[in-house]
């Protein structure tokens, strides 16, 4: 398949970045999902004080789960598309804070992950958005590639669902090419999805 490829893909400079990404991640993943993180800011963050200050006020109080995570939608700025959910922990907030382009945490790697370090796909922040109770944030990004989803489609969301219907269910895709072949992108990884 043709289409899009990564501008990293076959140079040096990628395959040291691929590396050292590699080597980067592994170092997060020894840290312990809700360990403090010595090196907080504290200006980023505020305390939960009261339901006044967490709905009305103007401070950043994030609700980060029992399981250190909040979870995140991310739409497309121009079109408005949904294109992927996950999580962040407070380090991944704080790096797409402190450098404009979304990371996440990885629940199945169990790892810092910063969007687009082994495809090329950042995605670029325009807006973010925090949530009323501030348990959810909302992220209006730019994609370098045009696409999101590791499967190689724009939208982690490509399948409709059908209802008000009885009988087998039959997903429905809503995207008729891939923008990229996952396999010339990520080449022998493994593939972050689990049964
Ligand atoms: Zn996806």
């Amino acid at each position: 398949m043709g289409g899009w490829t990564c501008p990293c893909a076959g140079s040096l400079e990628g395959a040291m970045q691929r590396f050292y990404i590699g080597g980067y991640a592994q170092q997060i993943r020894r840290t312990p999902l809700a360990a403090p993180d010595t090196n907080n800011d504290p200006s980023i963050f505020s305390p939960r004080t009261s339901i006044e200050q967490v709905e009305e006020g103007d401070v950043l109080a994030p609700k980060f789960g029992a399981d250190g995570l909040i979870p995140v939608v991310t739409t497309d700025a121009k079109s408005g598309e949904v294109l992927m959910h996950g999580y962040m922990n407070e380090e991944a907030l704080r790096r797409t804070m402190e450098t404009g382009q979304a990371h996440y945490y990885s629940r199945s790697r169990q790892a810092l992950w910063h969007k687009g370090a082994s495809s090329g796909l950042f995605q670029h922040l325009v807006e973010m958005r925090i949530d009323d109770d501030q348990d959810a944030v909302w992220l209006a990004v730019r994609v370098d590639g045009g696409a999101s989803c590791h499967v190689g489609y724009r939208s982690c969301f490509y399948r409709t669902v059908p209802f008000g219907k009885p009988g087998p269910v039959k997903l429905t895709f809503t995207e008729s090419e891939k923008v990229f072949d996952p396999k010339e992108v990520y080449g022998d990884a493994p593939n972050p999805t689990k049964l």
